[in-house]
């Protein structure tokens, strides 16, 4: 019982570790917080300015070479200097479209 409960209390002092650590090396740059709007927080270590393709229904990340904005006359008509641009395009990946 002691030893269950223990046991519970010692996972949820890793889980909080590890994502601490997680923040930490977001913090110093090593890694990248993906801002996905979905219910759990991803991380990426690949810095370099790339685009995702995040599947519906399988939740899979697929990292893809940066898309150009399809909109970009929009930064020059507001005067908008980009210091990060993110796309993330939603849809079906082929596993699950095939299943
Ligand atoms: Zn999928």
């Amino acid at each position: 019982m002691q030893y269950d409960s223990l046991k519970s209390e010692d996972s949820k002092i890793s889980f909080a570790t590890v994502y601490n650590s997680l923040e930490f090396l977001v913090s110093n740059g090593y890694v990248k917080k993906l801002d996905l709007d979905c219910d759990s927080a991803r991380f990426d270590a690949l810095l370099e300015n790339h685009s995702h393709l995040v599947c519906n229904r399988c939740g899979e990340v697929i990292d893809v070479p940066a898309m150009a904005v399809p909109e970009s006359d929009f930064l020059q008509k507001f005067d908008f200097t980009p210091e990060e641009i993110s796309i993330t395009i939603r849809g079906i990946c082929r596993h699950c479209r095939s299943n």
